[in-house]
């Protein structure tokens, strides 16, 4: 089942273009993407927790932020929202970032690409999501169109499969995360470190996010779980884009609740079922984790789930 969901979403991902998406509803609002000095001026650094000797982790930026130290700067997983670039960048004592990894388009993770662009550093990310930051889109939910970033703000190196460098003594490797979350979710692990950031494709403590409108959708979301289980070990400290840093068996909790959440809404859409069949069902309540918003959740993997229908059955009735 998963190799033929995967076969099939890689070649749909090997299609996907800005155009074919259209558009967004992405796992929170959307600030203003710009840069303001004036507003984020003065603010203290964010903060911090060290993860391992070369690896901190920063909080509320207002997601985690990753950052491996090296003699030549930074490499930093995410760069905050626009209005707490600063604030990340004071977290970092000021020193500068030499790359920068973005796990996928969303604001609150690419705010601060304008900023430490402008300042030199290489800006990683899946092809895909160069796309959503350089192209305006609309927000349907909200109906409004988000502006494109300015260039500076734009990665400058993407990939569409995986890839690796070496930072002084850090391997890091980097890899897609097909339609876990986004269309162009990666996570980044600094081998060495044994530190795994993993972006919005784990959600320990805010509802799974499913982006569908930017192809994100259960299916995705439980082949990308099964690739970072597999990642991982034991020891290793893995780094979402919200909440604490979980444990390998902590993401095997997840993703256990990912397969049941998709065996139980693609039979209900096979039969044509809606988001509000599926809650009047009690499909959530089969799982231990509390939703703060059920209909939404089910809203959202039910757009996917038809988005993606041919996956799991192709003869809705
Ligand atoms: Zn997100």
């Amino acid at each position: 089942m998963t190799t033929h969901r995967r076969s099939f979403l890689q070649s749909i991902a090997a299609l996907a273009s800005v155009s074919a998406l259209g558009g967004l509803e992405g796992c929170e609002q959307l600030p203003s993407r710009q840069i303001s000095g004036s507003t984020s001026a003065g603010k203290p650094g964010l903060p911090t927790e060290k993860l391992a000797d070369r690896v901190t982790l920063i909080t509320g930026a207002p997601g985690n932020v990753v950052a491996l130290s090296s003699d030549d700067g930074f490499v930093l997983v995410d760069s905050g929202s626009s209005s707490l670039a600063r604030s990340v960048r004071k977290s970092l004592a000021g020193a500068k970032v030499r790359t920068l990894f973005n796990t996928h388009y969303h604001a609150e993770q690419t705010g601060g690409n304008e900023l430490f662009g402008r300042q030199g550093a290489e800006i990683h990310a899946h092809e895909i999501t160069r796309q959503w930051l350089a192209t305006d889109y609309y927000v349907p939910a909200e109906d409004r169109w988000v502006k494109a970033l300015p260039k500076a703000a734009w990665p400058t190196k993407t990939f569409r499969d995986k890839g690796e460098m070496k930072v002084g003594e850090e391997s890091i490797e980097y890899g897609y995360l097909l339609e876990a979350h986004t269309r162009g979710d990666i996570y980044v692990f600094f081998r060495d470190s044994n530190v795994l950031a993993v972006g919005d494709v784990a959600s320990p403590s805010r509802d799974p996010a499913l982006d569908w409108y930017a192809g994100g959708w259960l299916g995705g979301r439980v082949d990308a779980l099964e690739d970072l289980i597999a990642l991982a070990n034991d020891q290793t400290k893995i780094v979402p884009a919200f909440g604490p840093v979980m444990t390998r068996a902590q993401l095997k909790v997840e993703s256990e609740m990912m397969h049941h959440l998709y065996d139980r809404t693609t039979e209900l859409t096979d039969h044509g079922r809606s988001a509000q069949d599926m809650l009047d069902a009690g499909v959530l309540n089969e799982v231990k984790r509390k939703f703060d918003d059920p209909l939404r959740f089910l809203y959202d993997v039910c757009k996917g789930n038809w988005a993606h229908y041919t996956n799991f059955g192709g003869n809705i009735v």
